[in-house]
């Protein structure tokens, strides 16, 4: 992959390639933006500018010792580092710790400790650090020395979806580089070149918010998670307080069966992390179909989500005022607070189904 072929984020790439072309390029950059928008992608593909031998119109050649070594993945010089690294500690204790955080030890043995050493193929190393949003304070104070100013001219990438997780610190010695959400049009201009139907690609679009990495791992899962989402729906809006305990199991199973499709694409991330990203869909649906609900009943024009079950919708704006909804929306981000917090992990959506049934018998 090449800068030039980075799809639909030209304002960020334009960024790297004109600071590379005026002998500019920052050593330490924060790549900032949500999930799936391109950030890795094009961080491997500048670190391929930085590390080739013979750069032609500020892309990596293609051609030489180094960018054979990036292709192939077996460039010494070029370091990813993400939290399940903990994984590989000497000491089986740290080893035993969850990887919710990125903790010290990751980047004190993988990033302090081989900065240190020359590079062996190319001029520089690259560091690329992935999820940089979960790094603690005490790893972040360890790495400002290194952000301040790389050793051996090397260059530091923390991709991060919160900026403001990270120190003000941290913040002031990196150039911020934003990548922005994709269009719908452009989404589903990549899903259907992948077979997927363009009902299927603009729900998706319109879900993840403008994240084509996300919208193309949902439509990968299996079982079809579009066709989990329009049962969930259709369940989701005549909820009743007797389906409750039921229809929570049916999310928890369903999410476990999705966890278990997800790392199969995803080996190297930790199964709990999946497990909670796909709970976490389950109340971002639910979020949406609320927002959807109050358009609805606004009489809005605006772009729904659940555009496809407009039925569902019309039920739910029925059933719920719009000052409602705006409550139910709150519940369902206190859901996704606990999903991330591991709270009664088997108790969360039982809790959230309770509140949305309880409140359709009082309206009702
Ligand atoms: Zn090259």
């Amino acid at each position: 992959m090449n800068l030039s072929d980075i799809f639909c984020q030209n304002k960020a790439v334009n960024t790297l390639q004109r600071a590379f072309a005026g002998g500019k390029s920052a050593h330490a950059y924060i790549f900032e933006g949500t999930d799936g928008v391109g950030k890795y992608t094009t961080a491997i593909a500048f670190a391929k500018l930085l590390l080739c031998k013979s750069p032609a119109n500020n892309d990596g050649c293609g051609k030489c010792p180094s960018c054979l070594a990036l292709d192939s993945d077996t460039h010494p010089d070029f370091h990813h580092i993400y939290k399940e690294l903990i994984q590989l500690n000497s000491d089986s204790q740290k080893r035993k710790r969850q990887a919710i955080d990125l903790p010290i030890d990751v980047i004190r043995d993988f990033l302090i400790a081989k900065v240190q050493l020359k590079p062996t193929l190319s001029a520089s190393k690259i560091f690329i650090v992935s999820e940089a949003e979960k790094l603690n304070p005490e790893s972040q104070n360890a790495l400002l020395k290194t952000l301040e100013e790389p050793p051996n001219g090397s260059f530091v990438i923390l991709l991060c979806t919160k900026l403001d997780n990270l120190l003000p610190t941290t913040r002031s010695r990196c150039q911020i580089v934003h990548f922005g959400p994709l269009s719908d049009e452009k989404i589903i201009e990549k899903l259907s070149a992948s077979g997927v139907n363009k009902q299927e690609a603009k729900f998706w679009a319109r879900l993840t918010g403008g994240s084509l990495g996300q919208a193309l791992i949902f439509t990968k899962l299996e079982p079809s998670f579009y066709e989990i989402k329009k049962e969930f729906l259709v369940r989701f809006c005549k909820s009743e307080l007797a389906d409750v305990v039921d229809f929570a199991q049916w999310i928890n199973s369903t999410a476990s069966q999705l966890t278990a499709s997800w790392q199969k694409i995803k080996p190297d991330s930790s199964k709990a992390d999946l497990g909670r990203g796909a709970k976490k869909v389950f109340a971002a649906i639910a979020i949406s179909a609320f927002a959807d609900a109050m358009k609805a009943s606004a009489g809005s024009d605006e772009k729904m989500t659940n555009f496809d079950q407009p039925g569902q919708i019309k039920t739910l704006a029925a059933r719920f005022s719009p000052q409602d909804c705006a409550e139910m929306v709150e519940k369902c981000y206190e859901t996704i607070r606990f999903i991330d917090a591991s709270v009664n992990e088997k108790l969360v959506f039982e809790h959230l189904l309770l509140n949305c049934a309880d409140s359709g018998i009082i309206k009702n």
